[in-house]
C-alpha cells in the first residue's frame, strides 16, 4: 500500500498516520522525495481502504501488491517528466536522444562529439569517465579529471552529461559535473550504491542487469525511489543468453512491459543491446516503434580507433542517420494507435 500524505504534513500528523497503519497490521516506511511524502506499507491483513483514505492528513491511498511499489504504474497515472535543466527533459511519450562515446578519451574527441551532437540537435551526451571493464588490463577511463574536462566543453555548448557512477565514493565528487548518473548493468544490484543515489537530487538512469529480470530492475529502481530520489529512468540494454552471434539479446518486449508496469520513462540502448555496428540503427528504430521514450547509443569520430566498444560504435554519418530516422519513426508512432502516447 502507498499512502500519499498531504502537502506539508507535520511530524505529529505523520506519526498519527503511521499509528493508524500499524494498527491495521501493516509496517509503514516513511519516504520523502523531491516531489512528495509517502508511507509505503507492507502487510497482508484485509481492511477497508477508506479507513486510511479518509484520514485528514492523507491525500490518497493506493493498494499496490507488487514487490516494487513507488515505481509502479498502479498508483501514478500521470506521465513522469524528468528535467535536466535549461528546458531539456526526458518524459514518457517523448523521444530523448543521448549519444556519445563508450569512453571519454581526450579533449579533442570530446570537442568533436559535442560539435556533432549540437549539429544534430542532440542535447544529452553519454560517455564513460569511470569504466567498468571485464578485463583489468583494458582502458578504465580518464576518471574525474576526464569528467571535469568533458563538463567544461559540454557546458560551452549547453549539452547535458549522463555518465556511469561505479561506486558510492564517486557520487559526491562527480555531482557538480554530471546532469544524470548512470548505473551500469554490472551494478544494477549493488544495493548500497542504489540506496546512496536516493540521497541525490539528480536523475539516475538504471540499466537492466546482465541477466536481470524486469521485476529485478524495477526493484532496483525502487531502492533509489524509496530513499528519496524519484528522478529515475529505466534502460533496456539486453541480457546475456545462449546466443553468441551478437553481444546481448536486446529485449524489445521489455519496452511495452516496463511501460505497463511502471510510470518511469524507458530508454533503449541498442549499442550494448546488439553490439554490432551495422545493426544498431535498425534495432534502435524497433525500440522507438515499440514505445521507448528515448535512445542511448555510442558514437565516435573514428569508431575503429575507439578505446572501448569500437565494434558497436557508429561514425558521425551513421549517428546522424540514426537520429534523423529515429525522429521520423517517432512521428510515425505518434500517428499509430499505440498505448505509449501522452
Ligand atoms: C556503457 O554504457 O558504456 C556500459 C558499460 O553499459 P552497460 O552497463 O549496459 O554494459
Ligand atoms: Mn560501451
Amino acid at each position: 500500500m502507498i499512502i500519499e500524505l498531504i502537502e506539508g504534513a507535520t511530524e505529529e500528523q505523520r506519526d498519527e498516520v503511521a499509528k493508524l497503519v500499524k494498527g491495521l497490521g501493516y509496517k509503514p516506511t516513511y519516504v520523502q522525495t523531491q516531489r512528495g511524502e509517502y508511507f509505503v506499507a507492507i502487510g497482508k491483513a484485509d481492511f477497508d481502504i477508506r479507513v486510511v483514505g479518509h484520514h485528514p492528513h492523507v491525500r490518497d491511498v493506493y493498494r499496490v501488491s507488487d514487490a516494487y511499489k513507488l515505481v509502479s504504474r498502479k498508483w501514478k497515472a500521470k506521465p513522469t517528466r524528468i528535467s535536466l535543466g535549461d528546458g531539456v527533459e526526458v518524459r514518457e511519450g517523448g523521444l530523448s536522444l543521448m549519444a556519445g562515446p563508450c569512453s571519454i578519451e581526450s579533449e579533442e574527441q570530446v570537442r568533436a562529439i559535442v560539435g556533432h551532437l549540437s549539429q544534430c540537435g542532440v542535447q544529452i551526451m553519454r560517455g564513460g569517465a569511470f569504466k567498468p571493464r571485464t578485463s583489468p588490463y583494458a582502458f578504465r577511463g580518464l576518471g574525474l579529471d576526464g569528467l571535469k574536462m568533458w563538463h567544461q566543453v559540454a557546458k560551452e555548448h549547453n549539452i547535458k552529461i549522463v555518465t556511469e557512477v561505479m561506486e558510492i565514493s564517486q557520487i559526491e565528487p562527480m555531482y557538480e559535473y554530471v546532469d544524470m548518473y548512470q548505473v551500469g548493468a554490472r551494478n544494477t544490484q549493488n544495493y548500497s550504491l542504489l540506496h546512496e543515489l536516493g540521497n541525490v537530487d539528480k536523475p539516475v538512469l538504471i540499466k537492466r542487469g546482465i541477466s536481470g529480470t524486469l521485476d529485478e530492475l524495477l526493484q532496483s529502481a525502487e531502492y533509489i525511489f524509496a530513499n528519496g530520489n524519484e528522478k529515475l529512468l529505466l534502460c533496456e540494454r539486453g541480457v546475456r543468453t545462449y546466443e553468441s552471434s551478437y553481444r546481448n539479446m536486446l529485449d524489445i518486449n521489455a519496452i511495452p512491459t516496463l511501460k505497463e508496469k511502471s510510470h518511469l520513462p524507458v530508454i533503449i540502448d541498442p549499442s550494448h543491446g546488439i553490439g554490432v555496428r551495422q545493426h544498431v540503427k535498425s534495432v534502435a528504430l524497433a525500440g522507438v516503434i515499440a514505445g521507448a521514450d528515448g535512445v542511448i547509443f555510442e558514437t565516435h569520430p573514428e569508431p575503429e580507433r575507439a578505446f572501448s566498444d569500437a565494434q558497436q560504435t557508429l561514425n558521425f554519418d551513421e549517428s546522424k542517420s540514426l537520429v534523423e530516422r529515429a525522429r521520423a519513426v517517432f512521428e510515425l508512432r505518434k500517428s499509430f494507435d499505440l498505448p505509449a502516447e501522452s
